[in-house]
């Protein structure tokens, strides 16, 4: 690990978790063999082999992600859950009643779901709008044990400034956590930042290819590790050994997707900027986007989310969405393939109609996540379409 570090995010990527195992008995795989066991043999009653006991607590497939999440995020410590909402509950279940989190008001949809479960057991939770970081400070209360951040958010695609934002709650003790989703830690690195935790839905660009459900969390702080670990055992959102392969899998390529997918949403977004039937674009790397500056700061690029407002409505936003050939119409991100999606009707649906509004969830709103195809192919497929309205 120590001469790992040294090397470039790429090679990383592709390396740390899986060093083949050349040592007596080793077969030298060069990649993680998927290792199905749920339980592991001992020869003595207080010797567990090689640490491993039973899958739940420790399994060598997930444990080379763990250490490939770890390297990604330049943590010392990696945990895989077995989707995105399984890592956020495992951390959730840290706090006791009475306790309170603090996080910027557009939240992915299932984590403001889960917040409201969370409820029930008596912690508390109240958002701010994350554009000026001082309000931030005025959340602060004396039980305040978390502040949770999602940049770039869903779907508006608005920043919060992590390094200001953390800095202000380590002052008062109280730890960050990003939610890393949408950036992917190729373009953004939180724990540099200054956040504390962070976390993913590994289903979106760690995966990569819409085919595996998973979470993710990187620290480098002992103390949460220890107490994340003991939870994830305890609590048990662990993912199973082909899963963990399939991230693994993922990963290793995750670099070159990402270089792909932010230069094709750029493509997109400039085109729909400069279009006639759209009413605005949002797009962090856009010189209309109010962060330009702080998303210039704290992110390498610009992300492979691109949402724009149809003029027209509900309507148009329809006869757009079912006019689309390449792009599927479906819920999720940051697989390959390009998606575009009805945030009001499809992702967002759960929120009330109110909230919705004050987020500027509009029924014109369409969320794209821009895949990796050739950019011709996505620019032309997106041009029919708009044609239709
Ligand atoms: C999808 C998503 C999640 C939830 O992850 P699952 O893997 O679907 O459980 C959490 N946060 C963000 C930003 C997401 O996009």
């Amino acid at each position: 690990m120590g001469k790992a570090k040294r090397w470039g995010f790429a090679t990383r990527a592709i390396h740390d978790g899986e060093e083949p195992n050349l040592r007596d008995g080793g077969y030298g795989d060069v990649v993680s063999p998927i290792h199905l066991a749920s339980t592991f043999a001992r020869r003595l009653v207080d010797e567990p082999t090689s640490g491993l006991e039973y899958s739940r607590s420790g399994n060598p497939t997930r444990h080379a992600l763990e250490r490939r999440i770890a390297s990604l995020e330049g943590a010392e410590h990696g945990l895989a859950f077995s989707s995105g909402l399984g890592a956020e509950t495992t951390v959730l279940l840290s706090l006791k009643q009475g306790d309170h989190v603090v996080s910027n008001d557009d939240l992915y949809g299932g984590t403001h779901r889960l917040f409201r479960v969370f409820e029930n057991f008596g912690i508390e939770f109240s958002s701010v709008d994350a554009s000026d970081p001082r309000r931030f400070e005025e959340a602060l209360t004396d039980s305040t044990r978390l502040v949770w951040l999602e940049s770039p958010t869903n779907p508006m695609l608005k920043l919060c400034d992590i390094g200001a934002i953390s800095k202000l709650a380590r002052a008062k003790e109280i730890p960050t956590l990003v939610d890393n989703t949408f950036a992917s830690p190729v373009l953004q690195q939180p724990l540099a930042l200054g956040a504390t935790l962070v976390l993913h839905s590994s289903t979106k660009y760690l995966g990569g290819h819409s085919d595996v459900i998973g979470g993710a969390i990187a620290t480098s702080d002992e103390s949460w590790y220890q107490r994340l670990k003991f939870l994830q055992n305890a609590a048990g959102a662990v993912p199973g050994p082909f899963d963990c392969f399939m991230v693994l899998r993922g990963t290793k390529t995750l670099q070159v997707r990402m270089e792909r997918h932010c230069s094709n949403a750029m493509a997109v977004a400039n085109m729909l900027e400069g279009h006639p039937k759209v009413e605005r674009v949002y797009y962090p790397g856009l010189e209309s986007h109010p962060q330009l500056e702080l998303a210039r700061q704290q992110m390498v690029d610009y992300g492979g989310l691109v949402s724009c407002e149809l003029r027209g409505g509900l309507e148009a936003s329809r006869k757009f969405l079912e006019g689309l050939k390449l792009f599927a119409l479906a819920e999720s991100l940051g697989g390959v393939e390009s998606l575009a999606e009805h945030p009001a009707l499809m992702t967002h649906a759960s929120l009330p109609q109110e909230q919705r509004e004050a987020l500027g969830i509009s029924d014109g709103l369409i969320r794209l996540s821009v895949g990796i195809e050739d950019q011709e192919d996505i620019l032309s497929d997106l041009e029919q379409a708009l044609s239709r309205v």
